[in-house]
């Protein structure tokens, strides 16, 4: 399943996560037919959780740039966003920063929301604060008070990104960059995951009893999000003095992106492979033979159309950075370049054989 293209901003792609479509579906589907009197209501405040989301990713995003750390898509999950950038922060200053970003927009939406309904004495269900009694009334005051159902979303959202202190959530982050000012980052990462792995055992247990299904995913995604994140952090240390010169595949098979798509498949057949680097007018992109057979209708239209852009490395790249950069964009391999020059290319598979051996290495004899 693909997800859905939604547009660029900053340089930044967006898209929704086709789990994101499939909720926003059935969500619009069983309003409509089980309580249509509360339609417009919902589809409200499902439209504010999602440019809540959007926005609350896009300031991670812009702190990031500022950082010069490129950001490639935010994507939009129903459980959050997620904005994939070319590498991680390793000053322990940014990452704080950027992490801090998203949820700090949330709560100043929050801060602005309050001030604008006070100040202009709009429709707000105050007595909700007022009586522990009126939370039994929740659920009606977030569908008839707008206003109050965006403070709630992005106090949520706020909320849970900020305070819940766990990797890969943005409060683990800022958890992380505290602990690295005093341990390096390595110890910092794995520090931090052993808390995040115990707080997701208690989140899970507690969503089991309590019969909450949303709690248990949620531990679910702590638990391996963190424990990824630690794996990712300690190869990169690993290899971070080994350079990447000796694992280049010296000949790739190159097309022109002006060929078309049948001239690509001819190229595979006769070369016994199933990607293609693809020649752009600037730049690298990639053709994989599962992109060939889902155009099969269009197999006369010219490869530019379909072939995905890809990151250029150089030569001299330390490996712990190459790795991240194919941990980040999931390409099965990656253009080198050495004075504007292509030397060659190197495949993810070299990558893990290199991460295998060093497994083997550290086995106590
Ligand atoms: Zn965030």
């Amino acid at each position: 399943m693909k997800s859905l293209f939604l547009g660029k901003i900053f340089g930044i792609e967006l898209e929704l996560h086709w789990t994101f479509l499939l909720v926003m579906i059935f969500v619009i589907i069983s309003q409509a037919i089980f309580s249509p009197q509360t339609f417009l209501p919902i589809i409200f405040l499902f439209f504010m959780l999602f440019l809540s989301v959007f926005l609350h990713e896009l300031c991670h995003s812009l702190v990031s740039l500022s950082k010069h750390i490129k950001v490639k898509k935010i994507m939009l999950l129903p459980i959050g966003g997620v904005a994939l950038s070319e590498r991680m922060p390793e000053n322990p200053k940014d990452e704080f920063l950027i992490a801090i970003a998203g949820p700090l927009f949330n709560f100043l939406v929050v801060f602005v929301l309050l001030a604008v309904v006070s100040v202009f004495n709009l429709p707000f269900p105050w007595e909700f604060f007022n009586n522990p009694q009126n939370i039994a009334k929740f659920e009606e005051y977030l569908l008839t008070y707008p206003l109050f159902a965006v403070l709630w979303v992005n106090f949520m959202l706020g909320a849970f990104n900020l305070f819940v202190p766990a990797l890969p959530l943005d409060g683990g982050r800022v958890f992380r960059s505290l602990l690295a000012l005093k341990f390096d980052y390595v110890k910092a990462t794995h520090l931090a995951t052993r808390a995040s792995t115990i707080f997701a055992i208690m989140l899970f247990f507690l969503g089991f009893f309590s019969g909450s299904f949303m709690l248990t995913i949620i531990a679910a995604l702590i638990y391996l999000g963190s424990n990824q994140e630690d794996q990712l952090v300690t190869l990169k240390h690993a290899f971070s003095h080994i350079t990447i010169s000796h694992l280049i595949k010296k000949r790739p098979f190159v097309i022109d992106e002006s060929k078309t798509l049948k001239e690509a498949k001819e190229l595979m057949l006769k070369k016994n492979v199933t990607s293609l680097l693809v020649k752009r007018n600037k730049g690298y992109g990639i053709i994989l033979s599962e992109d060939i057979v889902k155009q099969k209708a269009n197999i006369d239209s010219q490869i530019s159309k379909y072939a995905a852009e890809l990151p250029i490395l150089s030569a001299n790249s330390a490996s712990s950075d190459v790795m991240e950069k194919f941990y980040t964009t999931g390409h099965p391999f990656l253009p080198i370049i050495h004075n504007s020059k292509l030397i060659g290319i190197l495949e993810a598979s070299s990558l893990e054989k290199l991460q295998k051996l060093h497994i083997l290495q550290k086995l106590k004899p």
